[in-house]
């Protein structure tokens, strides 16, 4: 996992985005700034932040715009959006809420508050415990001791292919996209390719010795774990 979560903010008024931008850099986070929709879509589709502070009025799409489509886009639907209102414009709350902003905040806000509702949608964000062991056929990850178990025996594994399994295992049974990959298990992968997974998915394998067999090639689709492998070559669809 990152350490510093990337928090895009969508804001035409740079004296109000540099502020932003200020306080939570100063608090451990990693912001990026654009000033319009179109901006911030290009921000996304290079990165996936972890959550969008979404300023209600912009210039062209406006922020209730900007948040129903980011909610129908199966790669954004997933990412908090805190809407910022002007004060008193209660009717825009709630279709702000409406339009799947997870939260809204009211200009003018307090630095103190701001960092509060995002480290509140952050932790909604992440079901994942740190400390969860999960078990899947034989293969054990005690993610508290970063630790790998195949049959009850520990696997040397790489901090990579580590968080590669940490993703998959939580999400079992289901198939995901390299690109998908990039941004749950690497997220600030502007400049990684998408054959980089490849490589990390063999190393796990390798790693697993025979539980590698548990991490399934889907041809043309991308990679999946599963309990009950399909058996014969793993590189068949
Ligand atoms: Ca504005």
């Amino acid at each position: 996992m990152r350490n510093q979560p990337r928090i895009l903010i969508v804001e035409d008024e740079p004296a109000i985005a540099e502020l932003i931008a200020v306080n939570l850099r100063h608090n451990g986070m990693s912001p990026v700034w654009s000033e319009d929709g179109d901006s911030a879509q290009r921000e996304i589709d290079a990165v996936l932040p972890d959550a969008i502070l979404l300023d209600w009025m912009l210039p062209g799409a406006s922020g209730l715009q900007l948040a129903r489509r980011w909610r129908a886009d199966p790669r954004t639907k997933g990412v908090p959006i805190l809407m910022l209102t002007a004060r008193g414009d209660e009717p825009d709350k709630v279709s702000g809420l409406d339009a799947g902003a997870d939260d809204y905040i009211t200009k003018p806000f307090s630095t103190q508050e701001l960092l509060a509702r995002i480290r509140a949608v952050l932790r909604r964000r992440s079901p994942e415990k740190a400390e969860e062991t999960v078990v899947l056929g034989g293969i054990t990850l005690d993610a508290a001791a970063h630790r790998v178990l195949w049959n009850g025996r520990p696997v040397k594994i790489g901090p990579t292919e580590f968080k590669l399994l940490n993703f998959l295992i939580k999400h079992p049974e289901r198939v995901h996209s390299r690109q998908q990959l990039l941004d749950r298990v690497w997220g600030d992968h502007v400049f990684i390719e998408e054959r980089t997974v490849d490589v990390h998915v063999k190393r796990l394998r390798e790693a697993l010795g025979p539980g590698g067999a548990l991490v399934e090639t889907v041809r043309g689709a991308g990679y999946r774990i599963t309990a009950q492998p399909a058996g014969g070559s793993r590189e068949a669809a």
